[in-house]
């Protein structure tokens, strides 16, 4: 019965990620360059990420734990690369930003928090609670190979992203070299690859609305980004794409 209600739930959730790819073409996410404190009260950039990336292993690893599923290797790998990912997020990656002073509006951590939490819970609650989808071994060796390649671009991206400012430097440079040849923005397609990847390994309701809500938040974001650059640099080179290479 429960698992009836979880079903009605996830669809509810992915509808709402739809609404907010939608609603995302025409409100920027104020974070970041686009930041702006018409949003209301402001906290530390690098406080609000961890504290908005935080809640998500914590909710998936007790939903994981607390289920009544027959825990297998499968089962331990998708866990364990949830888990690397949220580590990555929300302890070593806002350790590594340099955006000194810069604020975001509370408003974003809470939705952020909001969407980590309900995500945590869908992805834990359906792994913890499942078996495996019985996918051709195939799936679960395309989409480990998938999800590793997108962690190396989505990490290499912010890597550079990270170093083009000095220590105590604000401002924005072009970035260069690696996927930035070919797109404005190669650490979401990478944070996608991951998502496809890890919705390939095992498909379902709950890895299918992590996939559509990373594509609703970050391909907007792209969007602005590209164009953000383009009316900043005069230089800014013509032909790279926003998100996917060769395509969009
Ligand atoms: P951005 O690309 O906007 O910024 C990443 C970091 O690099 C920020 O610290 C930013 O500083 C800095 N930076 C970016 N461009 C420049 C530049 N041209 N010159 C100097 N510094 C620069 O990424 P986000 O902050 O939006 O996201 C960070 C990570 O979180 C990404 O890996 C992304 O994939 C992931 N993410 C995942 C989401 C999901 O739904 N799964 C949603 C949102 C993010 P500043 O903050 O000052 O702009």
């Amino acid at each position: 019965m429960f698992q009836n209600y979880f079903t009605v739930f996830v669809l509810c959730w992915i509808a709402f990620a739809i609404i907010t790819f939608i609603s995302l073409f025409f409100i920027k996410q104020p974070y970041g360059r686009h930041s702006t404190s018409t949003f209301g009260k402001m906290i530390d950039n690098q406080l609000g990420w961890i504290i908005m990336e935080l809640p998500s292993p914590i909710v998936f690893a007790y939903f994981f734990f607390t289920g009544t599923a027959t825990l297998t290797s499968i089962h331990y790998l998708l866990f364990s690369l949830y888990m690397i990912h949220y580590i990555n997020r929300s302890i070593i990656f806002p350790l590594r930003i340099r955006t000194k002073n810069k604020k975001m509006p509370l408003i974003i951590a809470l939705s952020a928090i909001f969407f980590n939490l309900v995500n945590g819970f869908v992805n834990g609650y359906y792994l913890g609670n499942n078996a495996i989808t019985k996918e051709p071994i195939i799936f679960i060796v395309f989409g480990f190979i998938l999800f590793v390649i997108g962690f190396y671009i989505n990490n290499k991206s912010d890597h550079i992203l990270l170093h083009l400012r000095g220590k105590d430097e604000t401002g924005y440079k072009i970035p260069k070299g690696f996927l930035f040849e070919k797109v404005t923005s190669p650490n979401y397609f990478g944070e996608i690859l991951e998502w496809l990847g890890f919705c390939i390994m095992n498909i379902h309701i709950a890895s299918i609305s992590f996939l559509v809500w990373t594509l609703a938040n970050l391909i907007p974001r792209a969007r602005d980004h590209h164009q953000w650059y383009k009316d900043k640099f005069e230089n800014y080179p013509t032909d790279r794409k926003r998100i996917f290479p060769y395509i969009y």
